[in-house]
């Protein structure tokens, strides 16, 4: 069979998607490669495709448990052969699995890094005709990456130990050349085949939220947004807690996840998620790698995380399923406090690293910080922003983010600098320097306590900008700072001072202009949407899901393995009614038109709608 008829058979999907092509072709003549395409641009494909069409055997060494059943259960459905190794398993079926191996019964099998130096594995491996190797979240052997994982280390020692080297293939979503050259030689791919595809997620809108009240703001857009799945990724554990058990009080279906809950309510919690007992996932950061429930509609950030990489991978969990979904952040002030502290006390101590080597780390890890609060104050495109900050060469507007779809107005902000530069200034003479909140106060007039109580009410700047609102104030300091005509420190409580540049500003007068929005920034996420989803029948689509949801429960496996919400909608669209008309929707092959097409197309004839 060739790649495309394994795609439409077993996959059913009608094309491949960028990338994926070149990639297979490369395997299939026998070349290492290496794919860094972005979260949900179908890395898997690209060696599942291959693994049907080569002889022997695929191994996929893959970092995370729950990813592994997952995928062996989609394949299942698909009509593939596959298993996994791992810790989840009793001894008992540990040795079937590998027994079944040896019998030639599997194209594909998963296996834990961990995995790889034990005997029984090895032994295995010595006789077995392993013709690719694949190496799935690939970034993890980096030190350089954000999830270095130590076993994946053993990887090159196990592809050496083989009687005969596979063919080698690696896969990431972190595109940074230091772990890129990192992969080719930890795993020392040979001349390996590289793509790096576009980063964009077009289905994907971007927000920013600056809200006086988190909560608040998330309850409105969870309100609005009832019956759809989501994640919100939270700082901390503590706040995950909060969060959770307040929108359980308000009586959604939510569970939770991070480090400090045990295995068992963590695997719990996930699958009631998976399977969408809970429609809402609240969780730190250790949540998600791996993830592909494809129907999560939206991923809000309740706090900034530590860097772009880091938001880039976990707000591209939502609209797998390529429908349209939507990315929002909640930004607040102390959310950069909380990262500089975090930077500043980091108890992670790498051995092999020198003190200079560690310093040289965290400045890095400064500057990817302010990155992320530049793309946070920005009232320019986010998704230019985002895309030119992963190397690539954006428009400079997508209409699908909150700020192309927000009214700016260019404003002539001059005298406003001057302002704002001489009360930092001022402040200066008394040997003082505050934060932005702070100065921002001072100049709005504001008479609180702290003001007085610092004695700032006497300055003589204070209330030289009554008549622009505080919000707006500090949106212009964020614009000073990040044209670097003021300077913001990098410690836990920063603080503005005057820079090099900052004389400027009151010797040369230079005209300044940037943009303000025209409403308040605080006002409400927008309700207009670029429509990806054409009108599908809801009713019909609800008894789709019905139909889908009892197929699962079956099976035991999450809805989304049985078809995807993307397949039930084209399902609307088409209204298939005969078996080779079942074949045309997306996501349909022949295994899951011969298992599951008669229920369907019977259904689809109920419903009765004549094309
Ligand atoms: P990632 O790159 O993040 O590993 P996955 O391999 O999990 O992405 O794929 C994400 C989603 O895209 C899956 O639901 C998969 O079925 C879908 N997909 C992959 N390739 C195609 C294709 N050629 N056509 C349509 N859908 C595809
Ligand atoms: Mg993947």
């Amino acid at each position: 069979m060739d790649k495309l008829n394994v795609l439409r058979t077993y996959f059913g999907h009608s094309n491949f998607r960028v990338g994926q092509s070149e990639l297979i072709d490369n395997i299939l003549l026998g070349r290492d490669v290496l794919g860094i395409m972005p979260t949900g641009a179908g890395k898997s494909l690209c060696y599942q495709v291959p693994a049907l069409i080569l002889d022997g055997l695929t191994l996929v060494v893959s970092p995370l448990i729950s990813l592994m059943k997952d995928q062996v259960n989609a394949l299942a459905q698909s009509g593939v052969k596959a298993a996994y190794i791992n810790s989840s398993l009793s001894a008992k079926e540990y040795f079937t699995v590998l027994q079944n191996a040896s019998n030639n019964q599997y194209k594909i099998l998963y296996v834990a890094p961990e995995r790889l130096d034990s005997k029984d594995f090895l032994e295995f491996a010595l006789t077995a005709e392993i013709r690719l190797v694949t190496v799935d979240e690939a970034h993890c052997v980096s030190q350089w990456g954000q999830d270095f994982r130590p076993s994946y280390l053993k990887i090159v020692d196990f592809i050496q130990q083989l009687p005969e080297r596979p063919i080698v293939s690696a896969f990431t979503a972190t595109a940074t050349t230091e772990v890129k050259k990192d992969i080719i030689k930890m795993l020392q791919l040979a001349k390996p085949y590289t793509i790096t595809t576009g980063f964009d997620r077009e289905n994907l809108s971007f927000t920013v939220l600056k809200p006086q009240d988190k909560f608040k703001q998330l309850l409105q857009f969870v309100r609005e947004n009832k019956d759809k799945s989501g994640i919100i990724y939270c700082s901390t554990r503590k706040v995950v807690e909060q969060v959770c058990d307040s929108l359980q009080a308000q009586g959604f279906l939510v569970t939770r996840y991070h480090a400090g809950l045990d295995d068992y309510e963590r695997q719990k919690n996930q699958e009631a998620f998976l399977y969408d007992r809970s429609t809402i996932m609240v969780a730190t950061n250790a949540f998600g790698m791996g993830i592909d429930k494809s129907n999560v509609s939206f991923v809000i950030h309740y706090n900034m995380p530590k860097d772009l990489e880091s938001y880039y991978q976990e707000a591209g969990r939502a609209g797998r399923d390529g429908e349209s979904a939507e990315c929002i952040l909640l930004y607040s002030g102390q959310d950069v406090r909380l990262n500089q502290f975090l930077i500043e006390n980091s108890q992670e101590v790498n051995e092999d690293l020198t003190e200079a080597e560690r310093e040289l780390l965290k400045e890095k890890d400064r500057q990817r910080l302010k990155e992320i609060t530049f793309y946070c104050t920005t009232s320019k495109c986010l998704r230019e922003y985002l895309l030119r900050y992963f190397g690539e060469k954006p428009p400079n507007y997508c209409g699908n983010c909150s700020n192309c779809n927000t009214q700016f107005q260019t404003v002539d902000i001059t005298i406003e600098a001057q302002k704002i530069v001489s009360c930092v200034y001022r402040i200066k003479e008394r040997n003082r320097s505050y934060g932005k909140t702070l100065v921002a106060e001072v100049l709005y007039g504001s008479k609180n306590k702290r003001i007085r109580s610092l004695g700032l009410d006497t300055l003589s700047t204070h209330g030289i900008m009554a008549d622009t609102s505080i919000t707006n104030i500090r949106t212009m300091i964020d614009f000073l700072v990040e044209n670097d005509y003021l300077e913001q420190t990098n410690d836990q409580f920063p603080v503005l001072k005057l820079s090099q540049r900052s004389q400027k500003i009151i010797r040369d007068k230079p005209t300044l202009t940037m943009k303000l929005p025209k409403e308040t920034p605080t006002a409400s996420i927008k309700k207009e949407k670029v429509v990806l989803n054409d009108n599908v029948d809801d009713h019909l689509f609800t008894r789709l899901k019905e139909l889908r949801n009892k197929f699962a429960t079956a099976a035991r496996v999450p809805a989304y393995i049985v078809f995807t919400d993307a397949s039930l909608r084209d399902m609307c669209r088409k209204m298939p009614q005969t078996r080779e008309e079942f074949l045309t929707v997306s996501g349909v092959g022949a295994i899951k038109a011969d298992r599951y097409g008669d229920a369907f197309t019977a259904l689809i004839r109920e419903e009765g709608n004549p094309r």
